[in-house]
């Protein structure tokens, strides 16, 4: 028989979470106007908002937090971070940020200007942010098949050469500052990148004396899919392929919230001397000095840890595996989702799963207010309410696709959690056509609306 992945840890200390009854859910989700931000976190049973930040740090990361070294210039965790960037992803030059989107923020200050066009895949909505707030604009590149749950494909993080390439051709050099690859691509249902396509990527650049930057949140997730996946490199470890990886980049900026597995933190790395010291000028004036920018040194010590325990196999197995777990069962309940499974996250697809539902109704945010009041799990809406309205006619953009994204947190919630959210999902989706009415908005801010956004049923 074969034996089972199991997790690679045992569990040293627990937090409680707390069960509630259906009324005090629903009373709790009608005063939070029906948005989940709005909801404590003590009212929530299994909180699938998010992988960011919310992962368990390891013994060793704890320890390493005692050995922090707090001053201000030339710390010792400095250096220990240092060694692990250069080790572990192979850029010589490094500035730490307080999360990602400061990575983003110093890295654009330096890179991107008003009229330029920063292609690249799906880009997260904080680059894309970081991107536009310059009066630049972000080309999405990725291939169509990311855009049907219904397609299987190994790769649908992947960029389409040839949409790229009319990019490159059809505008001069020094309008586009960079190629941002997103690996994995979280906008796309948290889908991989091959190590084929950001090799031809780099080429491509190459071609046209273009950089390449990395969003790196997610790296081990991709490298473990390009193991598992991709010709060549059933063979190679994690590392291995990490490091082959970022040789197809020129830059990288990391939110360590994720695959780094600490609560807070983030890095730019550089192989260009030049580029890293323009940036730390940037670094200084936005989140402090070059050798802690923005991160306590105690900080620095578990991120450094926390980068080599998330480019482990076995880690890796079981953390993509315990997705996969959850994914399989959705998937033998009937439930529509994405495929194949993301690294760190299920998407539902609303407008299959309620699709007698007008999208004028927000279709996947009345899927995670009803989640909610079943079972008390707390999953977000990837959909209407985050896409905004348009900011030239005010009109609501309704995208392609509403999902249901449900984050998995690193190492914090068992196999019998997972079980516990299937079958939440598993009784909403058999009272699927009693749920006849959505959603609609009583008042919402004029951007970045889905935090604050007030709902009605
Ligand atoms: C989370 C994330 C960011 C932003 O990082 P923060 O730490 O949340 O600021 C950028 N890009 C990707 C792909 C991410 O997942």
């Amino acid at each position: 028989m074969q034996l089972p992945y199991a997790e690679p840890f045992k569990i040293k200390m627990v937090e409680t979470i707390k069960k509630s009854t259906r009324e005090e859910r629903e009373q709790w989700i009608k005063d939070a106007k029906y948005n989940l931000f709005n909801i404590k976190s003590e009212q929530v049973f299994v909180d699938l908002l998010t992988d960011s930040g919310t992962g368990a740090m390891s013994d060793k990361q704890w320890s390493e937090m005692m050995l922090g070294d707090e001053s201000y210039a030339g710390a010792s965790s400095y250096y220990k971070m240092k060694k692990a960037i250069k080790d572990i992803l192979g850029f010589e030059y490094f500035l730490p940020t307080h999360q990602g989107r400061a990575a983003e923020n110093v890295l654009f200050s330096v890179l991107v200007k008003e009229g330029d066009i920063v292609p690249g895949n799906s880009h997260f909505d904080t680059t894309k942010g970081h991107i536009e707030f310059r009066k630049a604009t972000a080309n999405d590149c990725t291939i169509d098949e990311a855009f049907d749950t219904t397609i299987q494909h190994d790769f649908k993080g992947n960029i389409n050469l040839e949409k790229l390439e009319k990019v490159l051709k059809e505008n001069p050099a020094e309008r586009i500052p960079m190629i941002i690859v997103t690996v994995t691509c979280n906008s796309s249902g948290g889908q991989p990148v091959s190590m084929q396509n950001m090799r031809d990527v780099k080429a491509l650049a190459g071609k046209y004396g273009i950089r390449v930057v990395f969003d790196s949140a997610r790296f081990a997730e991709n490298a473990y899919f390009i193991k598992k996946r991709e010709a060549g490199y059933a063979d190679k470890s994690i590392k291995e392929i990490v490091k082959e990886m970022f040789t197809y980049a020129d830059a990288m900026t990391m939110s360590s919230k994720k695959d780094a597995i600490v609560n807070m933190g983030g890095f730019i790395g550089f192989k260009d001397e030049d580029l890293f010291k323009q940036a730390s000028v940037f670094g200084i004036i936005y989140e402090g000095f070059i050798t802690y920018g923005g991160m306590s040194g105690r900080d620095m010590n578990a991120l450094a840890q926390g980068l080599d325990e998330g480019t482990e196999f076995p880690f890796l197995e079981s953390r993509v595996g315990q997705v996969a777990y959850l994914g399989q069962m959705l998937k033998d309940y009937g439930i529509p989702i994405q495929e194949p499974f993301g690294g760190h996250a299920i998407f539902v697809d609303a407008k299959r799963f309620l699709p007698h539902l007008p999208k004028e109704e927000f279709v996947a945010q009345t899927l995670a207010v009803e989640l909610y009041i079943e079972s008390g799990v707390r999953a977000v809406e990837i959909g209407a309410i985050l896409a905004d309205r348009d900011p030239v006619t005010r009109e609501n953009r309704f995208p392609d696709l509403e999902f249901l994204r449900m984050a998995i947190p690193r190492r914090t919630y068992t196999n019998n959690h997972m079980d516990y959210i299937a079958a939440s999902l598993k009784n909403v989706f058999d009272r699927r056509n009693e749920i006849t009415k959505g959603v609609k908005i009583v008042k919402e801010a004029p951007i970045m609306r889905h935090f604050t956004v007030e709902l009605e049923r």
